[in-house]
């Protein structure tokens, strides 16, 4: 078994709250949400950070972006709008190495990020 949490949600071996999914991303809520609407979206391969993703990746990071798309897809926040982010690497506040875009919704964002 993987000790990457979230390759094993991706495996369906950790429970998750799935809301998006294709054949190379997987979006889920965050357990501790930090906004009214707040989901993950991660690339099923692992990629432990921005800072170790390679040419290769590139396909599947605009995979995950558009999947921030489908995410607000017939839901309010497809006009009213909403907040992706990456957090990479220590000083980017990083906890959990493989790469995941915090898609949040629901109120406005702060201005320092
Ligand atoms: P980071 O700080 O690495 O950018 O964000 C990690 C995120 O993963 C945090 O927002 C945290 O709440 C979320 N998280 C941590 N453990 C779990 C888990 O077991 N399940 C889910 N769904 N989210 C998690
Ligand atoms: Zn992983």
């Amino acid at each position: 078994m993987t000790d990457c949490l979230f390759c094993r949600i991706v495996e369906r071996q950790s429970p998750a709250e799935i809301t998006y999914e294709d054949d190379a991303v997987l979006a889920f809520k965050d357990i501790y949400p930090k906004a009214p609407v707040h989901h993950l979206i991660v690339p099923k391969r692992h990629i432990a950070s921005l800072l170790e993703a390679s040419e290769d990746d590139a396909v599947v990071l605009g995979r995950c972006v558009l999947a921030a798309r489908r995410l607000a897809e017939g839901t309010d926040y497809a006009h009213k709008g909403f907040r992706l982010g990456v957090n990479t690497g220590p000083e980017g506040g990083q906890v959990v190495y493989h790469v995941h875009f915090h898609f949040t919704a629901g109120r406005r964002p702060r201005t320092d990020a």
